[in-house]
């Protein structure tokens, strides 16, 4: 398996880091798990040309900063199809009416391209189911040996929400999302090889002093929790992204040092299109 970090950025715009979104190639499929700011641009980045080619949107959550872009990869996939082909989602419950209202607020532009193309002659679609603490079953997948399992985490009040275990030829990759500890994300996390999670810098944002972005603390593993985390499940690799404060490189060994202290497999600080072997 290959994990591709295309955007590592935390809802706060950054120049060098797009929203929130890792792709997971396995057996040749393609699995995306968010679709935050600028998630077409670097799939192509990572060499897949275009939504099309996405065997599996998985969604941990429906906070803005993860699925701003999911109106973009439906609208491509369909742009640039030359049959029907229902982007396949899988998210916590919320995630049919979440797409429902993407497709609403589409309606004007289906009826632009739908006048225009007179070999575009069907509307873009969503295939979605709704997980929660499940074993998602997806024919594709299976046949090339791949699972996914679902887990509820916490990231209250925002819920439901779910963390992805993704699973090939005995090797495994968790993506987190936002979320504290809790028992049912050490239960997924147990035992993978690389554990991908959303993290946040207690001691740099109280010293920022915001009230707005003390809140963020309240909902999201800090760096510390996220090594805690790591060094229970026996995790090989910690690949910390979504890191608020956005850390410039010259900064990335604090963040390194912070997570060693309690962990003591390979820590990884993503950039946008930091790619790890499974
Ligand atoms: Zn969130
Ligand atoms: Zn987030």
């Amino acid at each position: 398996m290959i994990v591709t970090l295309l955007g590592t950025g935390s809802p706060l715009p950054h120049p060098e880091r797009a929203g929130p979104a890792t792709l997971v190639e396995a057996g040749g499929r393609h699995l995306l798990v968010d679709c935050g700011r600028g998630v077409s641009m670097r799939l192509a980045a990572a060499g897949i040309p275009g939504p099309g080619f996405l065997d599996l949107v998985l969604l941990t959550h429906l906070h803005s900063d993860h699925v701003t872009d999911f109106n973009d990869l439906v609208t491509m996939r369909w742009a640039m199809s030359m049959a029907p082909s229902p982007l396949p989602v899988v998210g916590p419950p919320g995630t049919a009416t979440f797409a429902d209202r993407t497709l609403a607020m589409l309606r004007d532009d289906i009826g632009y391209r739908l006048a225009h193309h007179d070999d575009l002659s069907w509307d873009p679609a969503c295939e979605v189911v709704e997980v929660l603490d499940d074993e998602v079953h997806n024919e594709v997948l299976a046949a090339h040996g791949i699972g996914v399992i679902a887990a509820p985490t916490d990231h209250r009040p925002v819920a439901p929400t779910v963390g992805y275990r993704i699973t090939h030829e005995g090797r495994s990759v968790v993506c987190a999302g936002d979320t504290v500890p809790c028992p049912s994300l050490d239960r997924l996390v147990d035992g993978a090889d690389v554990y991908v999670q959303t993290v946040v810098r207690e001691d740099l944002i109280r010293a920022i002093g915001l009230p707005r972005l003390i809140d963020v603390c309240d909902y999201h593993s800090t760096v510390e929790q996220a090594a805690q985390t790591a060094a229970r499940a026996g995790v090989r690799t910690l690949v910390l992204t979504h890191m608020v404060p956005a850390p410039a490189p010259h900064e990335e060994q604090g963040w390194i040092d912070l997570a060693a202290a309690h962990f003591d497999g390979e820590i990884v600080v993503a950039k946008d299109l930091t790619r790890i072997e499974v």
